[in-house]
């Protein structure tokens, strides 16, 4: 499994993430400060580093140009309330791999992490399809096949269609498709997961959702 380091000093952003992290089958761990970052890092059992820039002690900047000064080499993904173009190009020149403004959709963060894993080659090829029964997801064309029928899937789609795809015959309530497909600052009272429910039944089968009333979906 693969091990994802949050450094991120705000619980709401960081329970979030770690929700999600886990529900995608990653196995993810949380620190709030800098300086612990250095060395929760220093074990060396992380794969892939998710760093906020605003952080107590001292900021992920500083938290960035010392891993790299230490020789560490997995990638790094900064977080950031600030949208700056300056920091952006700190950020890349201190040796981040990647940059994501906050506010961000999980889907987003989740495309950027499979990625940078890729491209370090620490996510194999073969966990680059999902499936279940029948249903192939295609984590890297964003295809669905489902028997010998394959959809193209917009990005929301995919989020949705992999989060049924990792939970098979579970119950996803709204609130969790919610908060992992669209992110944690969309609006709780939203119909957009039924709507989006529908579009995805129009392609890998209506039969294939099922709606558990006052409850969620599954898939079957
Ligand atoms: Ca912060």
């Amino acid at each position: 499994m693969t091990s994802i380091l949050i450094v991120e000093d705000e619980k709401r952003i960081s329970s979030f993430i770690e929700k999600g992290l886990s529900a995608a089958g990653y196995s993810p761990t949380v620190v709030d400060d800098g300086l612990a970052a250095l060395d929760y890092v220093a074990t060396g059992s992380f794969e892939l580093v998710l760093l906020d820039v605003g952080l107590p002690g001292i900021d992920g900047f500083e938290v960035l140009t010392r891993l790299r000064a230490r020789g560490e080499t997995m990638p790094i993904i900064m977080l950031t309330a600030r949208t700056s173009v300056d920091d952006t190009v700190t950020g890349l020149d201190g040796g981040a791999n990647d940059y994501l403004p906050k506010p961000f959709k999980f889907d987003e963060l989740m495309a950027r992490i499979r990625l940078r894993l890729r491209e370090s080659g620490q996510q194999s090829v073969a966990e680059t399809v999902l499936r279940h029964g029948d249903i192939a997801l295609d984590l890297t064309t964003r295809r669905v096949t489902v028997g010998t029928q394959t959809n193209d899937l917009s990005a929301r789609e995919f989020a949705l269609a992999e989060q049924f795809v990792r939970h098979p015959e579970q119950v996803l309530s709204r609130e969790q498709l919610l908060s992992r497909v669209w992110g944690f600052d969309f609006d709780p009272g939203s119909n957009v997961v039924d709507v989006y429910v529908r579009y995805l039944r129009g392609k890998i089968g209506a039969d294939r959702i099922e709606t558990v009333r006052g409850m969620g979906y599954r898939l079957v």
